[in-house]
């Protein structure tokens, strides 16, 4: 990597993060290392505009991570439903759990150690540590893996996972001497407000001049990733009974799709949720088709009153109560508008 575009580049991020990078988001302005590191959990695969309320909410109800390892992990996934993404939940949990349990209830004070906790990856860690400590290490994720992959030009396929490593290697070497958390920041403000996905906008870009994909022509070309993932369809049908202002929920096992959250009993089709209720008359609702990172998702809802006959167990909850539960937000957006 040429010495000028190593010295210039963390200098020029450090520069453009004060004047035109977010400086005001609710978890910036801050060392507390249990708000970083939730808005950091958060922030993963969802948009900060979606963040914001969730990220008020917890720290509302649960204002240290000792408060929140207090908590039980269904009041937390309550609190979580509709940000997706749920193991996220569950980890944040545990992770709370271990910093309570084995940190004497602080985080602990490197990127190697924050690694340890569940739930931390490497690019978390790093984050953390940079925003709280000021140490210098690089962070990796995917809005950063695509701008240095642009600005270095990088074709090698990050499928690979020694590939990747070459990468964290240059991520690392082009770290500032100083500034880290700002050049950090500055570095996922770039990728998420300039270096876009689909139409990166050179034309604003503060390292345009340093840039190698640009200067090619073509920088979406970059980053390389070969691995596609092979999508599938499932399809299910929901029972919505209701008894005297109350409706019957079940809690889905605590691994895969949806893990411990609650949603009207399913089916695998049609015939079975007749069955379950034989002598209701049961309404169609609009179907839902929920994207899913590995499949899609077309679920169907046949709602019927009473309870006579009904075969499947489960918890019988009044509709007020229902935000107590953690409802996946595509049951939540259906009760709402139902
Ligand atoms: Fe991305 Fe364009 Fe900036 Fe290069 S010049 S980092 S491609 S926005």
């Amino acid at each position: 990597m040429p010495e000028t575009l190593m010295e210039d580049f963390g200098k020029t991020v450090v520069a453009w993060q004060r004047r035109h990078g977010r400086n005001s988001l609710p978890w910036q302005n801050t060392r507390d290392p249990y708000r970083v590191w939730l808005s950091e959990i958060m922030l993963q695969q969802t948009q900060v505009t979606t963040v914001l309320g969730y990220y008020e909410r917890f720290l509302g109800r649960w204002p240290r991570v000792t408060d929140l390892a207090a908590a039980t992990l269904d009041e937390v996934l309550a609190q979580w439903a509709g940000l997706g993404y749920y193991s996220r939940a569950r980890n944040l949990y545990a992770c709370a759990k271990a910093v309570a349990e084995l940190h004497g209830g602080e985080f602990p004070g490197s990127a190697a150690q924050l690694q340890t906790l569940p739930g931390i990856g490497r690019s978390t860690a790093a984050a953390i540590a940079a925003f709280c400590f000021g140490e210098r290490v690089a962070i990796l994720d995917g809005n950063v893996k695509r701008v240095l992959s642009r600005v270095l030009a990088f074709d090698g396929d990050l499928a690979s996972s020694a590939v990747e490593k070459r990468l964290w290697n240059h991520a690392t070497e082009l770290l500032p001497e100083e500034g880290v958390d700002r050049y950090t920041q500055g570095l996922m403000d770039l990728g998420a407000t300039v270096c876009t996905a689909r139409s990166p906008d050179c034309l604003i870009c503060p390292v345009q001049p340093l840039c190698r994909g640009q200067a090619q022509g073509d920088p979406t070309r970059y980053p390389v990733k070969t691995r596609k993932l092979k999508r599938g369809r499932r399809e299910n049908w929901w029972l919505w009974v209701e008894r005297q202002g109350q409706v019957l929920l079940q809690q889905r096992p605590h691994t895969g799709v949806w893990a411990g959250l609650w949603t009207l009993p399913m089916f695998d089709d049609e015939a079975s949720a007749h069955a379950a209720l034989p002598d209701a008359r049961l309404e169609p609702l609009p179907r839902i088709e929920h994207a899913l990172t590995h499949f899609d998702w077309v679920l169907h809802t046949l709602r019927g009153d009473g309870s006579e006959g009904l075969t499947p167990g489960g918890t019988w909850v009044a509709r007020e109560k229902l935000a107590d539960y953690a409802l996946p937000a595509p049951l939540k957006k259906l009760i709402e508008e139902s």
